[in-house]
C-alpha cells in the first residue's frame, strides 16, 4: 500500500511495526535490550560493514548490532516521525538540546560562521554562544522581523560572509510569537553557497510542530525538535528529533553514535504511544488557546496578548509570513500584565488549576515567567530589546475544558492590583 495517500494521523497506528516478527504482537512491544544477538559471524561482519558505510552491501537492509546504533523501537519511531514533516529520514535523540547539539556539530567546524535568530530558545542561545564559540565557531545573530537586505548587510558587515555554513532559526519565536520566513533563510542560504559548500537552514520546529509547519516545504534542510513537547505531549518523558533528508540524517546520525544522543527504547516506546494521539490532543490545545486569547484580549488587567491569531492586526508586516507557513495560530500565547515582574508574580501565585511550570506542549496548561525563568540567562538590554520584560507571563495551553482554564486565569489575575495603562513617556523616564 502505497504510504503517500494516507494521512500520518492514520499511520501514526502502525506504519513501519510488523506484527509477525513480535509473535503477532498488536503493538510494538518495548525491546529492552543493550545488544542483539548475530545469527552468524558472517552477519555481524556484514553489519558492522554496513554501519561504517563500507560498499558492497548496497540496497541491503541493516541489521541490529546495539541500541546505541539501533534499536527496533527507535527505527519505528523515527519511520513514523517523519511523516509529519515529508521528510524521508529521521533521528530521535535523548533531548531536544542533544537533537540541536548534535546536530549542529555534525555540520559545523571550526572557523565556520552560524547565523542565528533572536530571540531564541534559552538552552540553544547558551550552547552557540558558549559552546560552539570556544571550538572556533563564529557566530552572528539576526532579530525576527528582519528583512533580507538587512541581514545581508549584517553578514556583509562582519566579513565573515564566505565561511557562513548554517541559518539556524526558531519561528515562531519564544515566547513572542514573532516570525521569521523560512524561505528567506533559504534563499540567503543558496546565495552563500558555493560548489565545494552547501549552506544548511536548520529549524527548530518546536512551538508548531510537527502538525502547523512543515520547514522542509518551504526550503530547510533540517527540523529540530525538542520531543518533551508536542510530541510527548504529557510532560513525562525527556526527548529529541531531527527531520530531513538521507543523506543529511545519516550524517546526523552517525554523529549521534559517537556522541551517544539516541533515545532509549522505552522512551521510544512511549512516544509511539503519543504520535497516536498528536494530531487530537494539538487540535484541543489550538481550539482552547483561541477562546484564552479573546479572553485575555479584553482584560483590564491586560496590556497585550502575544498570539498568532491576532498577526493581522499587531504584527501587518509579518501577515505574509504567517499565510504562507502555518496551518493553525497554536496554542502557546504570551501576554503582558499592566505592571511589571510584581503583578506577572501575583498572577502566577494565584493560578490554581494551570501549573506554574517551564516546558510547554503538555496535555495540562502551564505558566511562566520568561524573563526570569526560560530566559533568565538572555543579557537585560537584549531580553527588554525583544520585549521580554517582566510583565510577561507565557501560557502554553493544554487540552482541559476551556471554561475552567478561563475562569482559573480570570480568578488570578482578579488578585493583581489594577493599574491604569502605562503611559509610554513615563516609562521611559523610569
Ligand atoms: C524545550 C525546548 C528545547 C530544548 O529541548 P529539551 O527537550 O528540553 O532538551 C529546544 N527548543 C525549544 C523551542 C524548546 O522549547
Amino acid at each position: 500500500m502505497s504510504t503517500k495517500n494516507i494521512a500520518p494521523e492514520t499511520q501514526m497506528l502502525g506504519y513501519g511495526y510488523k506484527p509477525e516478527l513480535s509473535e503477532g504482537s498488536v503493538k510494538c512491544p518495548i525491546f529492552q535490550t543493550s545488544t542483539f544477538v548475530f545469527k552468524s559471524a558472517e552477519e555481524g561482519k556484514a553489519f558492522f560493514e554496513m554501519a561504517h558505510g563500507k560498499p558492497g552491501h548496497e540496497g541491503k537492509e541493516m541489521g541490529l548490532i546495539y541500541s546505541r546504533i539501533n534499536n527496533p523501537d527507535m527505527e519505528i519511531l523515527e519511520e513514523r516521525l517523519k511523516l509529519w514533516d515529508g521528510g524521508d529520514a529521521a533521528a530521535v535523540f535523548s533531548s531536544g538540546m542533544s537533537a540541536i547539539a548534535t546536530s549542529l556539530l555534525t555540520y559545523l567546524r571550526p572557523g565556520d560562521l552560524l547565523l542565528y535568530s533572536n530571540p531564541i530558545y534559552g538552552g540553544t542561545h547558551k550552547f552557540i554562544h558558549h559552546v560552539l564559540t570556544s571550538f572556533g565557531i563564529e557566530i552572528l545573530g539576526f532579530r525576527a522581523g528582519q528583512e533580507k537586505e538587512e541581514i545581508e548587510k549584517i553578514l556583509t558587515e562582519s566579513g565573515l560572509q564566505d565561511k557562513l555554513k548554517m541559518i539556524y532559526v526558531e519561528t515562531p519565536a519564544n515566547p513572542t510569537n514573532d516570525l521569521i520566513d523560512i524561505e528567506m533563510c533559504a534563499a540567503i542560504a543558496r546565495d552563500y553557497s558555493t560548489p565545494g559548500k552547501q549552506v544548511m537552514v536548520a529549524v527548530d520546529n518546536t512551538y508548531m510542530g510537527p502538525l502547523w509547519q512543515h520547514p522542509l516545504n518551504h526550503g530547510a534542510d533540517i527540523v529540530l525538535y525538542s520531543a518533551t513537547k508536542y510530541i510527548g505531549g504529557h510532560s513525562d518523558v525527556i526527548a529529541g528529533a531531527a527531520v530531513g533528508n538521507k543523506l543529511v540524517i545519516k550524517a546526523i546520525k552517525k554523529m549521534r553514535t559517537v556522541l551517544g544522543t539516541m533515545t532509549d527504547p522505552n522512551t521510544c516506546w512511549l512516544l509511539m504511544r503519543s504520535l497516536e494521539t498528536l494530531k487530537i490532543r494539538m487540535e484541543q490545545a489550538a481550539r482552547n488557546a483561541e477562546q484564552v486569547a479573546s479572553f485575555l484580549l479584553h482584560h483590564p488587567k491586560v496590556e497585550k496578548v502575544y498570539y498568532l491569531g491576532y498577526t493581522a492586526d499587531q504584527n501587518p508586516f509579518q501577515l505574509g509570513i504567517f499565510q504562507k507557513q502555518y496551518l493553525s495560530n497554536g496554542a502557546m500565547l504570551s501576554f503582558d500584565v499592566i505592571g511589571g515582574e510584581k503583578e506577572s508574580f501575583i498572577f502566577l501565585n494565584n493560578l490554581k488549576h494551570i501549573k506554574l511550570a517551564v516546558s510547554l506542549g503538555g496535555t495540562e496548561s502551564l505558566a511562566e515567567h520568561p524573563a526570569t525563568m526560560t530566559h533568565a540567562d538572555v543579557p537585560f538590554e537584549e531580553k527588554e530589546s525583544y520585549k521580554i520584560t517582566g510583565k510577561m507571563v507565557r501560557l502554553s495551553i493544554g487540552i482541559e475544558n476551556a471554561t475552567d482554564i478561563i475562569n482559573d486565569i480570570e480568578q488570578a489575575l482578579e488578585k493583581v492590583p489594577l493599574k491604569k495603562k502605562p503611559n509610554i513617556l513615563l516609562d521611559q523616564v523610569v
